[in-house]
């Protein structure tokens, strides 16, 4: 039994009547002229009125029990109606189609009956319908992992989140990012071109949604490449970004496998993540250059950053060669692609780890 009804019961078969029993007067001014209707009756405290007045007090207590009761035999001749009728036999589409739209409404009010019931049993006990409603840790796809067949972002964020687990970056973004970044390490010279830097990393996190780009990052071994790609990592994937580290080595390694590798290769997660290479919302290629490149690598690297490019996906490469090395490492055709799509930014010569080196030792 729904409150509100009972709040409704309760007014009518108590409230009025009471003030008309208890102020006869005022209800008789307010109604003065409605000849001898019984509602009228009631209003004005007459004779009648104190009888009806009794009979719906002493009713009252019972109006739950007799809703209850109510409820639960319309429940029960619903049941009956469904389990009696058998489907007849039907001379045209139209009786089958009128049959059995009549049993669809019959359900339909047996349905709205039990939710009803459910309501009220759930209210009885102190809960409400928001209770029976799973809480998912990811709403989108209600913890399956797929919505329609597509894999969920909460799916690729596990999967990417197992390969950081095992590839230790999650331990290095704990002490890599940008409260950790400090300029005091860099020559007074090099720190105007390290803030233009930071703020150009920044400028790249902000527009990540709405803006397509790519960033290059080129500079001598130590001079904080790596350091500052981790921090555009941490800030995208708290963000809810996919991202995805691999150094130069283990994505011609990973890419390799993923062609080449036998059967037993799915077993492996870093092959699993093969199609996020493509599909990351941000893929790191750290330290591009320090392996030795063949025709088998420079093709991948251009599927790679060509896929990348068509997809509107960003990718962040770092490298310690300058443009004229990498040149003659991988083709004009790689260089001319990154160079007209990626925004390049030239790191200073001072070497953070050998400056961390030398002020801890002295
Ligand atoms: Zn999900």
């Amino acid at each position: 039994m729904k409150r509100k009804w009972l709040l409704l019961a309760f007014l009518l078969t108590f409230t009025l009547p009471a003030a008309a029993l208890l102020s006869p007067d005022v209800m008789k001014a307010l109604w003065w002229q409605f000849g001898s209707d019984p509602a009228v009756s009631v209003l004005r405290g007459e004779h009648w009125g104190r009888i009806i007045c009794g009979v719906l007090l002493t009713a009252m207590p019972f109006t739950p029990l007799a809703c209850f009761l109510l409820e639960r035999a319309a429940l029960s001749r619903a049941r009956r109606r469904r389990e009696s009728v058998k489907p007849p036999e039907f001379a045209t589409a139209e009786e089958r189609r009128a049959f059995y739209r009549e049993e669809l409404n019959g359900l339909s009010s047996e349905l709205a009956l039990l939710l009803a019931r459910r309501e009220d049993l759930l209210e009885e006990h102190g809960y409400s319908l928001e209770d029976l409603r799973p809480s998912y840790v990811c709403p989108d796809c209600q913890d399956t992992g797929y919505i329609g067949a597509e894999k969920c972002h909460c799916f690729l964020q596990a999967e990417i989140n197992l390969l950081y687990h095992q590839s230790h970056l999650q331990d290095v973004l704990e002490r890599e990012n940008f409260h950790a970044f400090s300029y005091s390490w860099y020559e007074a010279s090099d720190r105007e071109i390290m803030r233009h830097h930071v703020m150009d990393a920044r400028l790249f996190i902000e527009g990540f949604e709405k803006e397509f780009r790519n960033l290059l990052l080129l500079g001598k071994v130590g001079s904080g490449k790596t350091f500052l790609s981790n921090c555009i990592a941490k800030e995208l994937m708290d963000t809810g970004h996919s991202v995805v580290y691999l150094t130069a080595f283990q994505l011609f390694q990973l890419l390799s496998k993923a062609v080449f590798g036998g059967n037993d290769s799915r077993e492996e997660p870093e092959i699993q993540a093969y199609p996020y290479i493509f599909d990351c919302d941000l893929l790191i290629i750290d330290d591009l250059g320090t392996e030795l490149p063949n025709s088998f690598t420079v093709s991948q690297l251009f599927l790679c950053i060509n896929e990348r490019i068509l997809r509107r996906r960003s990718t962040l490469i770092s490298s310690n060669l300058d443009i004229g090395a990498l040149e003659d490492l991988y083709s004009d055709r790689i260089l001319s692609r990154i160079i007209s799509s990626y925004t390049i930014l030239q790191f200073p010569e001072t070497d953070i780890r050998i400056q961390k080196k030398l002020r801890s030792t002295t």
